[in-house]
C-alpha cells in the first residue's frame, strides 16, 4: 500500500478535500469553492489541480498516492456513473473515466453518492466503528440516506440506494417535495421540513404557547434550542419529528436489518435531544426482530465525507 490518498467531498457550494495516510491518519483538510458554471464542467479539473497543488506543497510524487475516492451529490452507479447531478449542473458520464483523462496518474479511483461516502466514513473511524453494517441518515436541507452492509456501499441498480428522504410517508400532502413527488419523509424530518412543519402550525393555531410564536426569522436550530429549554410546543415538534422518522426507520430495518443507525446533517448538531424521540418510536413501531437497532449521532461531522471517500480506496 502506497503511502497517501486523497478524499474529494463534492458538493454544490465548495469542493472538501482530504490527504490521509492511507492507515487513516487525516494529514490535512482545506476546500475550494464549486464552480457550477458551464453545466459544472470545471468541477472536475478545479478539484485535481488542487490535488497537483498540494501534492507540490508537500513534495508527495504520484508513485506515494495509493488512489482517489470521490463522492458526489446525486445518484452514482457502482461503475462511477453518475446519473444527473442536478447540484452540479451534470448529466451522465462516467467520473473514472474523466478523471484518467485529466490526470493518468491516477489508477485507483473511487466515486460513490456523498452520503454513502459519509456512511463509509462513520463506519470506519466515526459514530459506528466497528460495525459491519449501517444506515446513515443526513438531516439538514433535505433527507440523506447511505447504507453499508458488510463493509460494502448498497449503489442500487440505478444509483439510488439508499435514497430513504424520498419515501412516501402522507400520500395526501397538497405541497410538492422538490423531487416532484408529495409527502416524502423530507419534507417533514429534515431541517427544512421540521421548520415548514412548526411554521404551519404556528400559523394555524395562532394563541400557541411558545416562545418561538415570538422569535422573528425562525430556524430549526432555534425550534432544537427551544425545546432544550423546556418549550412544550418546541418539543412536541421534536416529538412529531421522532415519530415519522422512527417510523419511516423501522421500513429501512425490515429491509436491510443494520446494526446501527447513524444521524448526521446539520440539524443532528441538536444532539439527544433530537435522537430521543426517534429511537423511542422507532422501538415502538419496530417489528420484535430488530426492535433493538442501535443510534449514535454521527461523529465525524463534515468529514465524513472524506473520510468516507479515502475508505473506498482502501478496500
Ligand atoms: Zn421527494
Amino acid at each position: 500500500m502506497r503511502p497517501y490518498g486523497f478524499g474529494i467531498d463534492i458538493g454544490g457550494t465548495a469542493i472538501k478535500l482530504g490527504l490521509f495516510r492511507t492507515e487513516g491518519e487525516l494529514l490535512e483538510k482545506w476546500q475550494i469553492p464549486t464552480r457550477r458554471k458551464d453545466c459544472g464542467k470545471w468541477v472536475l479539473p478545479d478539484a485535481l489541480d488542487s490535488v497537483r497543488a498540494k501534492m507540490a506543497e508537500r513534495g508527495i510524487g504520484w508513485d506515494q498516492v495509493e488512489g482517489v475516492g470521490m463522492g458526489v451529490p446525486g445518484p452514482v452507479t457502482e461503475d462511477g456513473t453518475v446519473l444527473r447531478c442536478i447540484n452540479l449542473g451534470w448529466d451522465v458520464f462516467n467520473i473514472p473515466n474523466a478523471v484518467k483523462k485529466l490526470e493518468p496518474h491516477i489508477e485507483n479511483i473511487q466515486v460513490s453518492n456523498d452520503v454513502n461516502a459519509a456512511a463509509l466514513g462513520e463506519l470506519w473511524l466515526g459514530g459506528a466503528k466497528g460495525r459491519w453494517s449501517a444506515v446513515m441518515v443526513t438531516l439538514g436541507t433535505g433527507i440523506g440516506g447511505g447504507i453499508v452492509v458488510g463493509h460494502k456501499m448498497i449503489y442500487g441498480s440505478g444509483g439510488a440506494g439508499g435514497e430513504i428522504g424520498h419515501i412516501c410517508i402522507e400520500p395526501d400532502e397538497p405541497v410538492r417535495c422538490k423531487c416532484g413527488g408529495r409527502g416524502c419523509l423530507e419534507q417533514y424530518c429534515s431541517a427544512t421540513g421540521l421548520l415548514r412543519v412548526t411554521r404551519q402550525h404556528l400559523h394555524d393555531h395562532p394563541g400557541t404557547q411558545t416562545v418561538l410564536a415570538d422569535t422573528p426569522e425562525l430556524t430549526a436550530k432555534d425550534i432544537c434550542d427551544a425545546a432544550r429549554e423546556g418549550d412544550a410546543f418546541a418539543l412536541s415538534q421534536l416529538d412529531l419529528l421522532g415519530k415519522r422518522l422512527g417510523r419511516a426507520l423501522t421500513a429501512v430495518a425490515a429491509t436491510i436489518d443494520p446494526q446501527i443507525f447513524v444521524i448526521g446533517g446539520g440539524l443532528s448538531n441538536a444532539g439527544q435531544i433530537l435522537l430521543d424521540p426517534i429511537e423511542f418510536y422507532y422501538r415502538k413501531y419496530a417489528f420484535h426482530a430488530f426492535r433493538h437497532t442501535e443510534f449514535a449521532l454521527a461523529e465525524l461531522g463534515n468529514d465524513a465525507g472524506i473520510y468516507g471517500c479515502v475508505k473506498m480506496i482502501l478496500s
